[in-house]
């Protein structure tokens, strides 16, 4: 094997990843534990399409949709509590894997699929996102004494070579430095389109609220941790989710920003737990203590609740959108 920086490795390998396995059967995600995770994701939707104007026609996009589980989830809450946002919409899905392509055709026939967001059409919209940017290829700068190395990837592991990218000077000796580019370029390219149409797009993810330094980039394989540099494309890799970067991007495009809030807060405020309740009402007793326990394990801060955040970007002039309210 040739020697790649870590950002072509890291893409390389998840697109083998995602192309050969289930990821499902590696790890589970919010949508997958709990279907009113994806209803009040809908809901959020629905108010925050009415916040930018009510436009019709209007794309509901989903980016990295998985199994279609939360896009289902979402459009039957949609046609319940908002059937003029349903009438309206039409739906797009940002997906590369064609094996997760199919899975999700079952799940939410009538989509429209794309490689990535410039094939998408130019007009309104309200996109979502869970669980996607971590999956995106970061490069990693290494500070050593005499300046700033890059990470690169080689037949004996990781190797540091020289770098001349505007890094800070004063981060101390063996600080890392983790960027992702293609996240950065996804939220640029949408803040130009929400200058040009009304938009907006929230993203939940796991990282935290200020950028540091330091080695996020893990590997699941068989539902454990792995090595990352073994046999790419058998482990599932990411990396945290920087949301001050991401935010500062979109405010230097002209975007609005909203958050980031803790998951738990955020979907605590859009009523997961009211929803989970009544779900839990008319089930027996074993399903209905599921169902609570499976809303407990997003929204509790010893859970999913407090590493997991919640961002939103949209157009200027959009009101504070639901569960992000500072
Ligand atoms: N949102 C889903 C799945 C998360 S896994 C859930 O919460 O269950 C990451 C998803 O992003 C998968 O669907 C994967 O195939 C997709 N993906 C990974 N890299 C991508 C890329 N560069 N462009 C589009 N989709 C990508």
């Amino acid at each position: 094997m040739s020697t790649e920086r870590l950002d072509a490795f890291m893409a390389r390998a998840n697109a083998a990843y995602y192309a050969t396995h289930d990821p499902f059967a590696d790890f589970t995600t919010a949508p997958e534990i709990t279907q009113v995770f994806g209803e009040v994701l809908g809901l959020w939707a629905a108010v925050t399409w009415q916040m930018l104007g009510s436009p019709s026609p209007v794309m509901l996009i989903e980016a990295g949709p998985g199994r279609g589980t939360l896009m289902a989830d979402a459009l039957r809450a949609i046609s319940r509590a908002m059937p003029a946002f349903r009438a309206a919409l039409s739906v797009h899905l940002i997906e590369t894997s064609p094996r997760l392509r199919a899975v999700q055709a079952r799940a939410v026939p009538d989509a429209v699929w794309h490689d990535d967001l410039a094939s998408v059409p130019a007009g309104p919209m309200v996109l979502l996102a869970n669980e996607f940017f971590d999956a995106l290829p970061i490069r990693q700068f290494v500070k050593q004494a005499a300046g700033w190395t890059e990470r690169f990837v080689g037949a004996a592991g990781f190797e540091e070579h020289p770098c001349d990218e505007p890094l800070p000077a004063d981060a101390p000796e063996g600080a890392i430095q983790e960027r992702c580019e293609p996240a950065l370029g996804f939220i640029r390219a949408l803040a130009s389109r929400f200058a040009a149409a009304p938009g907006a797009a929230l993203f939940l993810d796991y990282g935290p609220e200020h950028s540091g330094f330091g080695d996020s980039l893990q590997a699941l394989a068989g539902g454990k941790p792995a090595d990352p540099l073994d046999a790419p494309g058998t482990a599932d890799l990411t990396a945290h989710v920087d949301f001050a970067a991401l935010a500062a991007a979109a405010r230097a495009e002209g975007a609005a920003v909203h958050g980031p809030v803790p998951q738990g807060l955020f979907l605590a405020a859009l009523g997961l737990f009211q929803r989970a309740n009544r779900l839990a009402m008319h089930l027996p007793p074993a399903q209905a203590a599921a169902v609570m326990d499976a809303a407990r394990r997003l929204g509790e801060p010893n859970r999913m609740g407090r590493l997991f955040k919640a961002l939103a970007i949209s157009s200027t002039g959009c009101p504070a959108l639901p569960g992000l309210e500072a």
